[in-house]
Formats: structure tokens, sequence, C-alpha cells
């Protein structure tokens, strides 16, 4: 909208204040966005715990138990790779035999759940072993269709995608990797890359909705297959695509991850922007820390990415300023990924105003409108109360 400079608009921000920024990546996302269009094009959707203006008695606490996750195998992964030696798995629901799955899902629809994510640890090739399950999982379909199922599915051939499917599997999920020596050496996999790209391809042929991740920085925090990842995705189109960038915390001390450069990370943003124009980009909550989460987040931002899980502060801010439609959803990572993976429409979620974002964050710093001035006493107890 405004014709001014990003890089000056991003200045703006007082969270961003003491954020080194690149100029000259912002000049070319600034450049490029003009050649953004389609439908949702300039929306952003966040899915935030924090924003507390929309902590509505509708959307209640953080969601965390409307899409829970849980693992076939609990904690048990064969593969073990480099980044995450099954860690991921830990604090999910085990369910490891089909009569678990049934018992689960019936406690969690109970508890109001809205659907669940489904995984588990990887054989020796990558293969989530899901056969004994399918019949339970159609059965949960078929006594509530509306609970929707995310699969996790790892590498798949066509018989399998067709197997997910008709079980009533809503929405598959599967990491791309682009790098033969990150399948070889992160992985610990005896596979091809051609194997992740048949894989996707056997999904996207399915009716189910395919919703495969990229994880920038997999090669211990470098950038190296992702590209090739960019183009199997684009050969396939899928239903949207999820951004992750490697948190290096599980990492063995004798492969240790770098944590990614945040300047390269942008410029990927940029890069899968332009490779997929008009495909919904989210970015997962997965990132690391810190400054490197300030920058990666501005950059999703100003690279036109269309949805962000738990930005940091200052983030949503400079969406507004940059004049992008914001909706903001109080929710937990689990809630992101199941609804944005659910409803693509871009539903959901309640659209703020930069007004009312100010109003938040100094909310949140500890004023209440009076600049910073702390407030020590909570309003209803100062009315009184019929004391
Ligand atoms: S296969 Fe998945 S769960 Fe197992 S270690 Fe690798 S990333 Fe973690």
């Amino acid at each position: 909208m405004s014709m001014s400079d990003w890089y000056e608009i991003a200045r703006r921000v007082e969270s961003l204040e003491d954020v080194p920024l690149e100029r000259g990546l912002i000049a070319d996302l600034q450049a490029a966005h003009a050649a953004q269009t389609g439908p949702g094009a300039g929306a952003i959707h966040f899915y935030t715990p924090t924003f507390k203006s929309f902590q509505t008695s509708e959307i209640s606490g953080c969601g965390k138990n409307a899409w829970p996750a849980v693992s076939i195998t609990a904690g048990d992964c064969k593969l073990q790779c480099d980044h995450c030696k099954a860690k991921i798995l830990e604090p999910m629901i085990p369910a490891r035999t089909p009569e678990d799955l049934w018992r689960v899902a019936n406690e969690v629809i109970a508890e109001g759940a809205r659907g669940m994510l489904l995984t588990g640890g990887s054989n020796h090739r990558n293969e989530v072993e899901y056969g004994p399950y399918y019949s339970t999982i159609r059965r949960i379909k078929d006594e509530f269709p509306d609970f929707r199922i995310a699969l996790h599915t790892a590498l798949v051939d066509d018989d399998i995608a067709r197997c997910m499917e008709q079980s009533g599997i809503d929405a598959a999920m599967m990491d791309v990797i682009g790098a033969q020596e990150t399948v070889t050496q992160v992985y610990h996999l005896r596979r091809r890359v051609e194997d992740f790209e048949r894989s996707l391809e056997a999904l996207v042929a399915t009716r189910m909705k395919v919703v495969p991740h990229i994880v920038v920085g997999l090669h211990y925090g470098r950038l190296l297959g992702e590209w090739e990842a960019l183009a199997m995705v684009r050969r396939h189109r899928p239903a949207a695509l999820v951004l992750v960038v490697v948190m290096p915390f599980y990492a063995p001390a004798k492969r240790p991850f770098a944590t990614p450069d945040a300047g390269a990370v942008g410029r990927f943003f940029f890069d899968a922007r332009t490779a997929l124009p008009g495909l919904p980009l989210l970015l997962g909550c997965a990132r690391p820390p810190g400054t490197t989460k300030v920058q990666i987040d501005a950059y999703a931002v100003l690279a036109g990415l269309n949805g962000i899980a738990h930005p940091s502060d200052g983030t949503v801010e400079l969406a507004a300023r940059l004049g992008r439609r914001v909706r903001v959803t109080p929710a937990c990572c689990s809630i992101v990924v199941g609804d944005e993976v659910m409803a693509l429409d871009g539903a959901g979620g309640v659209e703020v105003d930069l007004e009312t974002i100010l109003a938040d964050e100094r909310a949140r710093r500890g004023g209440t409108g009076l600049g910073r001035i702390p407030v020590v006493s909570e309003p209803a107890t100062a009315a009184g109360g019929g004391r």
C-alpha cells in the first residue's frame, strides 16, 4: 500500500529496533512484492497464544487440546535423525496398537478435540508402519466424520497412498528433502531423493489434502537441498507448503548443527514465494529462538508468506504497517497445523488493524495506554466490587 521504503517501515516497529535486518534483502523483497497476485495475496494469518486482546471465550485458552498429536510407536524411532533423535515424538499421546488408537481417539473427541495429528517413528526405510491401523482409522472416520485426521506419511508408494486415502485420512504431511547428502548423512537413510519425489507424487494423486514440509537448514544448519525440494513441490502442486527452520537443540555433540543464517533463510522465503505463486506458504512454529527468530519472522512477513505460527513481538505490527490484511488466531502450534491444513481457504481468526495491535503490544509490555506506567491494582479490585 504505502510507497515508502520497507526497511524504514521495519525500523519504526519498536520491537525490531535493535534487530539487524539486511537492507538489500528487504529492497529485493519490496521490489518483488508488486508481482504477488492471486487469492490471499497480501493477507497474512498469525497463530499466537500471546495476543491477549483476542482470548475470547469462543476460543478458550490456547486450544492445545483441539489437535492432539498421537504417535503409533510412542517415543520409538529407528532412524534417529541427527536433528531430532526422536525427541519430537516424546510428548505425544502413545497409541501402540489399533485398540489403543480407537480408545485415544474416543477420549480426545470426548475432550473436545477437532482432529488429531497422527504420526510415529520410522523404520529404517523412513516408513511409518501404519498397515495395522488403517481399518481403525476408517472406523474412527465412519463414526466421527467431522473429526479430522492429518497424517505424517513419511515415504510411501502408490498402494500405501491409496490405503491412506481409503481409510479416510483428510491431510497428508511429509518432509521433502532435496539433497542426497542430507538423506544419507542427517537421516542415516539408504533411500534416494527420487523416493521423496515419488512419495509426493503418489500422495497428490489421491483426494487427500497434501501439505509437505521443507525443513530449512536441515544439512547441519546449512541450506543445501532446499531449492531442489522447492522444485519437487512445484512439479506436484500440493495444497500448501509449510516451511520450518531446523532447531539444532537435539543434535549430538559430534555432529553439531549451526544456527541457520537468518538472511539466507529470508532469501529462501523469497525464492519459495517466487517459485510457488498463489500457493499458501506457512511458517511452522519450529525455528531457532532469539534474535534469529525475530529476523526470520520479519523476513517471512516481508517475503509474503501467508501464515506464521507463534510470531515474535513486532511481527504482527510489521505486517499491519506494511498494509497487509492481518488475521489473528490465539492458538498453540498444534492448532496451527490443524487449522491451516484443514481450512486453507483463509477462514477463521479475527481481523485486526494497526491500532488494535499497538494497543495489545502496549498492554503486554505492562502499560494500559498510559505509556509504560505500571498498573498496580486490577481494574476489578479498584472498582470496589461491593466490599
Ligand atoms: S524419522 Fe522423524 S521422528 Fe524419527 S528421528 Fe527422524 S525426524 Fe525424528
